[in-house]
């Protein structure tokens, strides 16, 4: 398929990108890797008429600490997020996430800004975002906001960045040392969108508890979710086998996925918590050493 035609606009400031944007309106979308926008532009999906491209934008592609945070620039593509040593170090999680996405070419260009920005449940960053507490950094006409990410997605495609909004950063909160961490997913081949996947990152305390712990689920119903009562479930608890069903129980409760090519609702909802459990199993053993 061939997208319909249209206006391309090469900014070279962040300044220059947000007022392009708010002088062309509705029919203006930006570009990053372009790997979710242009399928869709060739299925008809997505018709702009303007493209604003952000890869002349500089001070979009840093990874950087900032006090108790680490920024990544939106333009960050999933290749440099696996080959940067700083996040192997301080947030092991993004590595492992960014290296069940798609493919090697898809990841050469995709962004973890377009991944986060773009709003399709079955994207693999937003869950992990949702777990790990980070906060979108957002430039518009109106200046900089900052959005936390578990209040950032409101439905498929939908989310709460205002029309003519750039995603410039994404901002983490490094997890505590010693953490465990892990992403589970299930896809049926390589380069597949989750038919169900899981983010867990847990700390335990001396006595082996879970001091903390957060949970995000992907694919599993309209939006990411970030499954607050089945953490809290789990938070003070050794693991044990009957707090894990519990809290795989409460996590699979709030799931709403479609039936689709990937298999029926309920079956998915089922894969949600197996994930989970694994991916529970996974956090607690790196965070044992083991
Ligand atoms: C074959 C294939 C398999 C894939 N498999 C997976 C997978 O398993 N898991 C997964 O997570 N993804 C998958 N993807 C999608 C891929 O990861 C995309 O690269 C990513 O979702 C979007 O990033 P992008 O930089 O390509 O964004 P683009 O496609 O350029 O943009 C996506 C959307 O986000 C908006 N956008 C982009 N950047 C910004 C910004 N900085 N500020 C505001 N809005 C912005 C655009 O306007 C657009 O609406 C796959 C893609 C392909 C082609």
């Amino acid at each position: 398929m061939i997208p319909g035609s249209f206006a391309y606009h090469r900014p070279s400031s962040l300044k220059d990108a947000v007022a392009l944007l708010a002088d062309l309106g509705d029919g203006a979308r930006a570009i990053a890797g372009g790997h979710s926008l242009i399928p869709m532009m060739k299925l008809r999906l997505a018709t702009p008429d303007h493209l604003v491209d952000l890869a002349g934008v500089p001070d979009l592609k840093s990874i950087g600490a900032d006090g108790a945070d680490i920024v990544i620039g939106a333009m960050v593509t999933q290749h440099e997020l696996i080959h940067s040593d700083l996040l192997s170090a301080k947030i092991p999680i993004l590595r492992e996430t960014s290296l069940v996405i798609a493919d090697p070419q898809v990841r050469y260009l995709g962004t973890l800004g377009g991944n986060v920005a773009n709003g399709d449940p079955g994207n693999d960053m937003p869950a992990v975002m949702l777990c790990l507490g980070a906060t979108y950094q957002v430039t518009g006409k109106g200046g900089e906001r900052r959005l936390a990410a578990r209040e950032f997605y409101q439905g498929a495609y939908f989310t709460a960045l205002e029309p003519g909004e750039i995603l410039t950063a994404i901002r983490i909160p490094v997890p505590a040392d010693g953490h465990g961490y892990a992403y589970q997913k299930l896809k049926r081949k390589i380069g597949d969108y989750a038919t169900a996947a899981a983010a867990v990152v847990l700390v335990l305390n001396g006595g082996g508890d879970v001091g903390s712990c957060a949970i995000g689920l992907t694919n599993v119903a309209e939006t990411p979710l970030f499954a607050e009562e089945a953490a809290k479930i789990l938070t003070g608890s050794k693991l044990d086998a009957a707090t894990v069903k519990k809290a795989v129980a409460a996590a699979e409760a709030i799931t709403s996925p479609a039936t689709d090519s990937r298999g029926p609702a309920q079956y998915r909802t089922k894969m949600a918590g197996v994930m989970l459990t694994r991916a529970l199993a996974r956090a607690a053993q790196r965070a044992r050493g083991e």
